[in-house]
């Protein structure tokens, strides 16, 4: 089920006990801003998502409020991990589903990486 996007954020979801260690993750990559690990249901060959290291639900909630530095080392942290996977040269697709229309599952910001393959067309008809 998608979630509310206008909901408080929710210090028991999957990816804030993930961030808290209580939930186990195959880790990418971790600094200051974000956390990087394998989605547990991989839907091409190279299937991460980077999530920041603060309390925001969603895209919406992140690019209002968050302040400046988090914005840039989130960003930044997303860009370290696709070189990190040699993914620049191929090529790879970047994703955020926002609120219900998105599909939004996790309400954890949360970007998608794609690669290891050719992604076709942009989103399915
Ligand atoms: P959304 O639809 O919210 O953009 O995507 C949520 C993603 O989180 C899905 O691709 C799903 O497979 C992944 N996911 C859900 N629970 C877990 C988990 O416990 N561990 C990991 N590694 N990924 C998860």
């Amino acid at each position: 089920m998608p979630i509310d996007p206008g909901l408080p954020y929710d210090r028991a979801n999957i990816f804030a006990r993930i961030l808290r260690g209580e939930v186990p993750c195959k880790r990418v990559y971790e600094d200051e801003y974000a956390l990087a690990f394998h989605d547990i249901a991989p839907q091409a060959p190279v299937h991460v998502l980077v999530i920041p290291k603060g309390a925001w639900v969603s895209w919406d909630d992140f690019s209002a409020r968050a302040p400046d530095a988090e914005i840039v080392g989130f960003t930044r942290a997303i860009g370290h991990v696709t070189r990190l996977l040699k993914l620049e040269a191929p090529g790879y697709r970047l994703m955020v589903n926002m609120g219900g229309h998105g599909h939004q599952e996790v309400p954890h910001l949360h970007v998608h990486i794609f690669g290891g393959r050719q992604l076709g067309a942009m989103i399915a008809s």
